[in-house]
């Protein structure tokens, strides 16, 4: 298991889809959680994107 550090979660990193889901930048229209990882839980009050990407 590999320990996440953008949201403290343990994944498997033999899973492909949990190491994209946990490492691969993602494109977003906020400023803030573009380019983090689709684990990211953005916390900006302008984010409409706070239910994931
Ligand atoms: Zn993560
Ligand atoms: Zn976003
Ligand atoms: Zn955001």
């Amino acid at each position: 298991m590999t320990n996440c550090t953008t949201c403290r979660t343990d994944y498997d990193e033999t899973d492909t889809e949990a190491v994209k889901e946990h490492t691969e930048p993602s494109k977003c229209s906020c400023k803030r959680c573009n380019g983090s990882p689709r684990c990211y839980t953005c916390t900006s009050s302008f984010c409409y994107c706070t239910g994931g990407h």
